[in-house]
């Protein structure tokens, strides 16, 4: 079994404050919803003619603060509370999608591997799950170049994960995470998580730099996959929209993180780069998918990730889909 595995494995986010360094990651009890004899990871549903594969790859997560930046103490524990969610760590999922199309596999979002914790990886195992091998996918495309969206490009050995995937990744991002050392003494994380995610990206994408495929937020990819530009996370970040005849899904990448901070409650994610730009994005891009009622998938919603947005008197709430069989 292929596994994706950084030198910087185990990066995991301390709990309970940006200076501890207990790490928090934790297998999911029955308490907190967790099934030992495990659950399906990979969800379909059609988009016009395009079929399509919520792919999980398990669970990254962190302290609740570094996801709303600007709550309050005391409201956003509240707010977990009354959502049932630990109060010192937040689980977010990576739902990465596999779209076929013109006789192409294209995943969109690589998935973190093991660079952000234990529990990520699990796309290899789901990919199987649905008959399918990492050589069996055509295309790659990331919406930006975090760990958590481009470590599983990479396996143990080095080699390219995805031995005949053409890679796509956001030429700004590219340039300021790649090419150069970014500074990113805007998270609220500690120096030297921070140092081991700039060393994670550059590690994770090593196998696939030549012949990668850069492109402009805004451009289309394939006919039926088109790239929205939601600047701010990051300097190039792009959501994607899959569209076939009337029926669209709009993939918002990380402008939440998860819908009770940064949607049902408005609180700004603290690895955003540029927070006026990202604030800006999300509104633009929540109002148009709450005004044209688009179904979307969240990157790290609990999965398999898909709603829609609504539009309230004092911002935005989260509608989870129904399951469908
Ligand atoms: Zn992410």
């Amino acid at each position: 079994m292929l596994t994706a595995v950084s030198a910087a494995a185990g990066l995991i986010l301390p709990t309970g404050g940006m200076a501890l360094a207990q790490a928090a990651s934790s297998t999911p009890s029955m308490a907190q919803g967790g099934n030992a004899g495990g659950n399906v990871g990979y969800y379909r549903l059609s988009i016009g003619d395009i079929s399509a594969t919520v792919l999980s790859d398990g669970l990254i997560g962190g302290p609740p603060r570094v996801y709303a930046s600007n709550a309050p103490e005391a409201e956003l524990e509240e707010v977990l509370r009354q959502a049932f969610l630990p109060t010192d760590h937040l689980t977010l999922n990576l739902n990465t999608l596999l779209i076929e199309t013109n006789g192409r596999r294209i995943l969109l979002e690589a998935g973190a591997g093991q660079t952000m914790g234990p529990q990520g990886g699990r796309i290899f195992d789901n990919l199987a799950a649905i008959g399918l091998r990492p050589e069996d996918i055509d295309v790659v495309v990331v919406s930006h170049t975090h760990p958590d969206h481009v470590g599983n490009l990479r396996m143990a050995n080095g080699g390219k994960a995805f031995p005949r995937a053409t890679v796509f990744a956001p030429r700004a991002d590219w340039d300021f995470f790649i090419r150069n050392d970014p500074d990113l003494s805007y998270m609220p994380v500690p120096e030297d998580f921070r140092r081991h995610f700039a060393a994670a990206i550059k590690r994770s994408v090593e196998p696939v730099t030549n012949g990668i495929e850069l492109y402009e937020a805004g451009a289309e990819i394939v006919p039926g996959l088109t790239t929205l530009p939601a600047l701010g996370h990051t300097p190039g970040m792009a959501n994607f929209l899959v569209h076939s005849g009337n029926d669209q899904l709009l993939l918002t990448a990380d402008l939440a993180y998860h819908p009770i901070v940064n949607i049902d409650h408005s609180w700004l994610p603290g690895p955003d780069r540029d927070k006026d730009t990202a604030l800006a994005s999300r509104r633009r891009i929540f109002d148009m998918a709450a005004a044209d009622r688009l179904p979307v998938l969240g990157f790290h919603f609990p999965f398999p990730g898909l709603g829609r947005m609504l539009k309230t008197d004092t911002g935005y709430a989260w509608v989870p889909a129904n399951w469908q069989f």
